[in-house]
């Protein structure tokens, strides 16, 4: 069986184990479905996602062009706090700016390698827990703007970390951290103007990936440099693919890619 399409995130659902859809044009592909079965991933070329030509992929899954100029790729999607337009001020299309920045954010800890703090839209949750990698998770605020969400990450930020270590968080190399007890302690640092958006009765919400395998030593495939690549899918975490080798592909910074899918 063969599909060909530009790679976009999977799509996922919270069930027992999480389920990974991947949407291939004609088709809408269950991943979980492809574990233990032998792939063949081949680079086919770019499809930027917003203008669709086939020009190299810069950032996001967009051609430089595209990202330097459309509005979803403004710098406060990466930048929260520099959100702007509770202020009715424009970066690149104010319409759509309202319509994303002024709209409830939740500010989040989640712990996929180390406990670290983030920011969603409301509708995100639990989806950017799970394409994290993150095996628990508990909101710390609900505030009604991304501005007020940035401005208390980047507070929070010089107590407890904001990245993750991809690899820690494929080998699985991971610990059961109290949550709740990390909210509770963070409190203090949470901005003024954001103080009374504080969660103070929640619990985590814990995540359970399909893996049957994980690996010792990850090593990521580059499809463009190596154009083909054959393994037997063993599981599936944040936004990875985990192959017997392991190899792990990482379908989220693949995005505008076009390949071709064979399931031997
Ligand atoms: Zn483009």
């Amino acid at each position: 069986m063969q599909y060909t399409g530009v790679l976009k995130k999977m799509d996922t659902e919270i069930t027992e184990k999480v389920q990974y859809y991947l949407d291939m044009k004609s088709d809408f592909i269950n991943v979980n479905q492809l574990l233990n079965k032998q792939l063949t991933l081949d680079f086919v070329t770019y499809e930027c996602l917003n203008c669709h030509l086939e020009k190299e992929i810069y950032r996001q899954g967009f051609c430089k062009s595209c990202f330097f100029e459309i509005p979803t790729a403004g710098d406060w999607i990466m930048k929260p706090e520099l959100s702007k337009a509770h202020l009715d001020i424009e970066d690149r299309d104010l319409t759509y700016e309202k319509k994303v920045q002024l709209q409830p954010h939740i500010v989040y800890l989640a712990n996929s390698s180390d406990v670290k703090v983030g920011v969603t839209r409301k509708t995100q949750v639990p989806t950017r827990w799970i394409d994290q990698g993150a095996h628990e998770a508990i909101e710390i605020v609900e505030v009604p703007n991304r501005y007020l969400a940035g401005i208390t990450e980047v507070a929070l930020k010089e107590h407890v970390a904001d990245k993750t270590n991809w690899r820690t968080m494929l080998k699985n190399d991971i610990k059961d951290e109290n949550l709740v007890e990390w909210r509770e302690r963070l409190q203090a640092f949470i901005p003024e103007e954001a103080k009374e958006y504080y969660i103070a009765n929640n619990s985590e919400t814990n995540i359970n990936f399909p893996v049957e395998k994980y690996p010792a030593k990850p090593k990521s495939l580059n499809i463009v440099k190596e154009q083909t690549y054959t393994g037997k899918l063993v599981g599936i975490k944040g936004q990875y693919l985990i192959f017997e080798d392991e190899r792990v592909f990482n379908v989220r910074s693949n995005e505008g890619i076009v390949i071709n899918l064979t399931i031997n």
